[in-house]
Formats: C-alpha cells, structure tokens, sequence
C-alpha cells in the first residue's frame, strides 16, 4: 500500500477506536498522546496511544489493532525501548496500581516505577528485589529479569514473581503462575514482552530494615587492585551484602575519574566495615560515606532523557571473575573514548534458581559485567567502529548477555542473550502463543 493509503487507514483505525474506547485513545497534539509516545531514548510518532485503564481494555485495543493489521508497541516505564515510528502504542501508565495483600504479597501495575514501589512498601518493612533506579518501569524491568540491591539476598525480580495476569494475542485475558500455563509463565520471566501484555504482576516481597550502606570512592592510582579486592569481599562475602563496583572517566570536573563502591548490607554498620576491610585500607582510597540507609534511598534518580551520548560495548554474565578476566575487563579502559565499566555481585539467592526455572538461564554468574564507551551524539561511524575496540577480548569472559542491560534490539540480538536451548523453547512457545508476530518487543524473538 501507498503512503498516503498507510496514513488513511490508520486514521480509520483510530476513529474506530476511538468511538470503542472513548477516552482512552489520544491522537498526536494532545498531552496524553506526546506523553505515552515519549520513551527514554526519544519522542515516537506513532498514529495513536491508547492507554487502557484495566487488562478488558488492554484485551480490547490488542484485539482492534490485530484485526486492523496495526502494529502494536507496548510502553510501561520507557527505559528500554525506541520511540515507536508508527501504529498503536498501548502505554501501560493508567494500570500502575501497588496493593499489599496477605503474606507479603504485593500485586503491581506494568505502569509502576520502581521507585514508586520502594516507597509505597518501605512504611510496611518491604521490598521487591527489583533495580536501582527510580524512574525505570515495573513492566519492562519485570519481565527481563530484574537485578538491583537485593539481588544475593532475594534473586532476581523474576524469582519473586508468583502470578501474572496477561493478555493475549488473541485478546484473552489469562492468570499465569506455576499451576496455570506453566510454560507461558516460564517464558515471560527473562523473555520479555514477546509473547503478550502483562497487566497486573504478583510478586513476594522481602523484609528490609536493618540495611546499612553508601560509597566508597577511589583514585586511579591503583585500579586493578580495587578491583581484585572488591572481587575478593563479594566472593566471600555473605548473600547479605550487595554491591556495584563502577570505574568511571570523568564526566563532569566535580566528579573525579577512579573506582566507585555502591555497597548495602542488611546487618551491622560495623560488620559492614569489616566485610570491606580489604578495600577500607587500600591507599587509594579518598570517601567513604557508610551508615545506616532506608531501601527506597539505595534508589537512584535516573537521567530525565537519555544523555548527549551512545553508550557502545558490551555486557554479560562471568561464570569466573578470575585474574584474567578482571585483566582484561581493565585493558578496556585503555582507549581514547570515556569508558566506563560496571561490576554487580551476583551468586547467593541468584545462583541458587536452577539453570532452566526461568528463561534467565546463566545462573553460575559471580558477576554482571559492562563495559560502556561513550560515543558523543553526532560522532561519526569511525568513533562508532573504534568503540568496539578490545570489548570482544573482554567479553570472551562471559557466558551471555543480560537482556535488560542490552541497548542493541532486532531480532539476532537474542541469540547473545539467551542460550540456545533457552532460546529454542522461547520460540517454541511464541509459535503456540503468538503464531503471527503480533507482539515485537526490543529484544524480538520470531516464532
Ligand atoms: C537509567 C536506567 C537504569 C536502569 N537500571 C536497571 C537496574 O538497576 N536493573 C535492571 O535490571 N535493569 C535496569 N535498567 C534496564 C531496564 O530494566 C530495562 O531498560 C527495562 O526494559 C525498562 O523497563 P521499562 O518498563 O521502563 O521500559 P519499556 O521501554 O516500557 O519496556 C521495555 C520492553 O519491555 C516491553 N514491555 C514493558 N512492559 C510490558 C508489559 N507489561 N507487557 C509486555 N511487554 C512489556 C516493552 O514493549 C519493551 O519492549 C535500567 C535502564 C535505564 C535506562
């Protein structure tokens, strides 16, 4: 079809819905349109938002985009997705309910931030291990996986999950949990949104007072040996203390180059100093900021919109945060782009999900690693090229790449993130339940 057809049929597409759903359909120009199309990389410009208000309407605006042959992009927080370019965005912000019920249960709208959760359950001693970054959806973070302060405590946030209601392809609303399409829900802990539109999630919630932590900042004097000193507390450490270690260029001139600690233990300040002891007394160190901490202040506020750069290199999990590998997750920095690099604890409560309880499968990582070089906007092909420079030697290293902390998506993507039995039997269920491709998440498995 022409252009000009495409454009004609969409407009009729979106009276038609519009005269079904009344007030929930939003044509370009209006606040609630530019609203729902907005996502952290960028303003979308698909033909309409509708932002359905329960999983009836959800199931109804899936069922009339299908039978009109309208693509469909599902938006809950944003945080990892492109601006949509066309069709019908279903934004997920009207269904962001949080409601504790019996026995630390806690069902959670796909529209929730992170940050709104932490601080609805704070006032009741509660948490969902989740990320760390306020602003960030429940929807997208959810079904990706989840990995944030509690982490070694509490696994990731598909590990807590217990039910999710869901709608299909079809336009049928299911509940899915371990009894009720077992398989379904399998794939949608760590498959993402291929295989349908989750509306409501239950999830378990942990205890988290008694937490303690902060930073601690270091030079560049002597990296490597932060490094293998952070490896060495996390490794011995126990599951109750969760830690990122970042080293970072210099961004700003306030904000000095060197290693970064961002470190939480339930339990004591003093156990807490003593746990770190190994990085306490390193010379290199030039902050510490340790003391007792509410789980919603762990929380970061993340950047509004995505920062003037592309972040290009690599992420994965180490099954083996050997000598080796931290030698050569450190010669990544040796290269004329800002690069940046991210180590997460894993092992404890993560390590102890079987390999093939969810489709989040490297679960012998000891750590998440990343390494980002940052590509100012506007940068040509060339700084693009030499920003992947040595990133293969360090990925060489790891055994597959966390989905949620992939900004590449399409289609082949998939096959770094998951393994290939994993990856067999998302397909294998995406042909069962989404046979015509209706949904095409950032991270696309084909049926
Ligand atoms: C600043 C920042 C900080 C981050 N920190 C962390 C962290 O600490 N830990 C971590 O694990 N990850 C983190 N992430 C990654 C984050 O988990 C992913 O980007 C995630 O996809 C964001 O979810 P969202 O709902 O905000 O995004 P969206 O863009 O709305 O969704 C992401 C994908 O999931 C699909 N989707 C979302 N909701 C649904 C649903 N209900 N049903 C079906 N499909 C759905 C969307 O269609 C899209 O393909 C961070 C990302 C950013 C940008």
């Amino acid at each position: 079809m022409s252009a000009d057809g495409n454009r004609l049929c969409a407009m009729s597409f979106v009276t038609e819905l519009s005269e079904r759903m009344p007030q929930r359909v939003h044509a370009p120009g209006t606040p609630e349109y530019e609203a729902g199309a907005h996502v952290f990389h960028g303003q979308g410009t698909p033909d309409a938002v509708v932002r359905p208000t329960s999983a009836a309407e959800v199931a109804e605006a899936v069922r009339s985009a299908v039978a009109a042959g309208v693509p469909i992009t599902v938006v809950a927080g944003g945080h990892g997705s492109d601006p949509a370019t066309g069709g019908l965005v279903i934004d997920l912000s009207g269904l962001a309910a949080i409601e504790l019920a019996d026995g630390g249960l806690v069902h959670i709208g796909p529209g929730a931030q992170w940050g709104d959760v932490a601080a609805t359950l704070a006032p009741h001693g509660l948490g969902v291990t989740s990320g760390d970054t306020r602003d960030v959806g429940v929807g997208g973070l959810a079904l990706g996986g989840g990995i944030g302060w509690l982490v070694r405590m509490h696994g990731l946030t598909v590990d807590i999950l217990r039910e999710v209601e869901f709608v299909t392809a079809s336009g049928d609303v299911l509940t899915l949990d371990a009894e009720h399409h077992p398989d379904l829900f399998w794939a949608v802990r760590g498959g993402g949104g291929n295989f349908g539109i989750a509306t409501r999630f239950t999830f378990q919630a942990s205890p988290v007072d008694g937490l303690v932590g902060g930073h601690v900042m270091f030079d560049q004097s002597d990296q490597r040996a932060v490094l293998g000193a952070w490896r060495d507390v996390m490794r011995h450490g126990p599951d109750e203390l969760n830690s990122t270690l970042l080293v970072m260029p210099q961004l700003m001139p306030e904000m000095p180059a060197g290693p970064q600690l961002l470190v939480a233990l339930q339990g004591s300040e003093e156990e807490l100093r003593r746990l770190l002891e190994p990085l306490l007394s390193l010379p290199s160190v030039t902050d510490v900021a340790l003391g007792p901490v509410e789980y919603p202040d762990l929380l970061e506020d993340g950047p509004p919109d995505k920062p003037p750069f592309e972040m290009v290199g690599g992420n994965g999990f180490v099954p083996d945060l050997s000598d080796a590998a931290l030698d050569a997750f450190m010669a990544t920095l040796d290269h004329a782009l800002p690069t940046m690099l991210l180590l997460r604890g894993l092992g404890g409560a993560f390590s102890r999900v079987a390999t093939d309880a969810t489709a989040v499968a490297q679960r012998d990582g000891e750590v998440l690693f990343a390494v980002n070089r940052l590509v100012p906007d506007g940068a040509g092909p060339e700084a693009f090229a030499s920003a992947h420079d040595g990133v293969e030697a360090a990925m060489a290293f790891t055994n597959g790449r966390y989905s949620n902390f992939t900004p590449e998506f399409g289609d082949d993507i998939v096959t770094e993130i998951y393994p290939a039995t994993t990856l067999e039997r998302l397909r294998a269920i995406k042909r069962e339940v989404d046979p015509d491709d209706v949904f095409r998440p950032s991270h696309h498995i084909t049926p």
